[in-house]
């Protein structure tokens, strides 16, 4: 028998997961990212919510609610990569790296593929010998690359550079809690962000929710960037970034999805904050194993900084990522990994900001604001 205790009892949300299973099985890199971008606009039209695509193609996604306080839920549509944008020789490409890629991707043989719009061609990565730019990015690093170009062996039969260049992993699978993918950064963002959307569709929620899917993360939040730069989202709204980080202590993978306080360059917004931990709270009324943690993840950035530097009010939900960028601690090329306990709670989160009332300081606080008669006692007489 249910024992009903709060005052909404709802049943804790829970995914399939095809939405992500399908997603991460789809080759995406910094610009290069039309495949995913697909995927999304059919999905949106399948589950008939409003979305609009912008000049630069980010890709935005609306459901009104009662009020007009808005929560924006922001992911990033593309991974670390490469594009190829030189012949060198017979079947012999150069490429240039897109975002933080592992230390060993061009001496070891690495199986990569290229990609369009249709067709997938394999091939495998080299070392390209030429000393890279004094760059800082390419300083040097035992997990990441320090070289800012690569060689690809490839066949290609049109040379209309550029042309993008994924790791060939194996295909998403499930292993007991664990998901291992190709990209789950920030694919596993992107298909939360359906997941609730479709789920917010379907009832009466007090805050307007609006989902961005962006472009360019990898190589410094570019369309995250020009979103907050053009303005036309509301400077009192709620940017909230859904993103998975590299595991830290204190950041397990599988102890539950972390309410972020920060990242490598900024600390977020408590105002933010507090609309997420609403959201947890409702949870562990129901659950009281409900697992979340909560953490500033200083190992990367995320789009919630470029919001923040125009000023926006930011905060985040980050999964624990094991083999971040595809890098394992060695600075080898692997499956990235994140955990199905830490999808399904994040979710619930994000879900949860449906049905809660608007959030404010006063109200969220108001223990700490209402002082106790015995305080009195502090008076000196
Ligand atoms: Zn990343």
């Amino acid at each position: 028998m249910i024992k009903l205790t709060g005052k909404k009892f709802k049943q804790m949300h829970k995914s399939d997961l095809s939405i992500f299973l399908e997603l991460s099985d789809i080759p995406t890199t910094s610009f290069h990212e039309n495949r995913v971008s697909d995927y999304i606009k059919n999905k949106l039209t399948e589950f008939e919510i409003d979305f609009k695509e912008d000049e630069w193609g980010n890709i935005e996604a609306f459901i009104k609610g009662q009020k007009k306080e808005e929560v924006v839920f922001i992911s990033h549509m593309d991974h670390p990569g490469f594009e190829i944008i030189e012949k060198l020789d017979e079947n012999l490409y150069k490429a240039r790296t897109l975002g933080g890629l592992p230390k060993l991707s061009d001496v070891e043989n690495t199986k990569i593929k290229i990609y369009d719009k249709f067709s997938e061609n394999k091939g495998y990565l080299k070392p390209f010998n030429e000393p890279s730019s004094n760059d800082s990015r390419y300083k040097s690093s035992n997990r990441w690359l320090n070289n800012e170009f690569v060689s690809v062996e490839v066949e290609l039969k049109e040379l209309n550079f550029p042309v993008p260049v994924v790791f060939d992993l194996p295909k998403p699978k499930i292993s007991n809690d664990q998901i291992i993918t190709p990209v789950a950064d920030d694919l596993a963002g992107c298909a939360l962000i359906l997941e609730m959307l479709r789920s917010l569709k379907a009832s009466q929620n007090n805050y307007s929710i609006r989902g961005i899917f962006s472009r360019a993360e990898e190589v410094g939040l570019y369309g995250a960037r020009l979103i907050a730069k053009s303005g036309r989202i509301n400077k009192d709204s709620i940017i909230v970034s859904i993103e998975t980080s590299s595991e830290l202590p204190g950041a397990i993978s599988g102890s539950g999805p972390i309410i972020r306080t920060g990242d490598i360059t900024t600390t977020f917004d408590n105002s933010g904050e507090i609309i997420l931990l609403s959201s947890v709270k409702q949870l562990v009324d129901q659950d009281k194993e409900f697992l979340f943690q909560r953490q500033l993840m200083n190992l990367g950035g995320c789009e919630a900084t470029a919001f923040s530097a125009f000023g926006y009010k930011v905060t985040g939900i980050s999964l624990p990522l094991i083999n971040w960028h595809n890098a394992n601690p060695e600075g080898k090329v692997e499956p990235e990994r994140i955990s199905i306990t830490d999808y399904q709670n994040a979710l619930n989160i994000m879900i949860g900001v449906g049905s809660l009332d608007i959030v404010n300081n006063n109200d969220y606080y108001k223990t700490l604001i209402h002082i106790p008669a015995d305080a009195e006692r502090l008076r000196l007489s």
